[in-house]
């Protein structure tokens, strides 16, 4: 008996919290899966400086996308200047 009650506790608070589980559910996922997200920070692999994907210079190489903080930067990749 003690334990169907702390059961049915637990599902009471379940079902009290899950307003507030729900709205920090995405945050929390958002956290776990950063590089997929549209805003997120994308790494320049010239200068290795870390740039906000909306506001990156994107080039489409080869059939991978690169994004480089500057048209610069993306100059000195597509040139061949920059080799790792
Ligand atoms: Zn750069």
């Amino acid at each position: 008996v003690r334990v169907l009650l702390i059961v049915s506790i637990l599902a009471l608070l379940a079902v009290a919290l899950w307003p507030v589980i729900e709205r920090w559910l995405p945050r929390l996922r958002g956290l776990a899966r950063v590089e997929t997200r549209p805003d997120e920070l994308v790494k320049d692999p010239v200068c290795q400086t870390y740039v906000v994907r909306s506001r990156a210079v994107r080039r489409d190489i080869e059939g991978h996308v690169f994004f480089f903080c500057s048209p610069t930067c993306a100059e000195r990749y597509l040139r061949g200047r920059w080799s790792s």
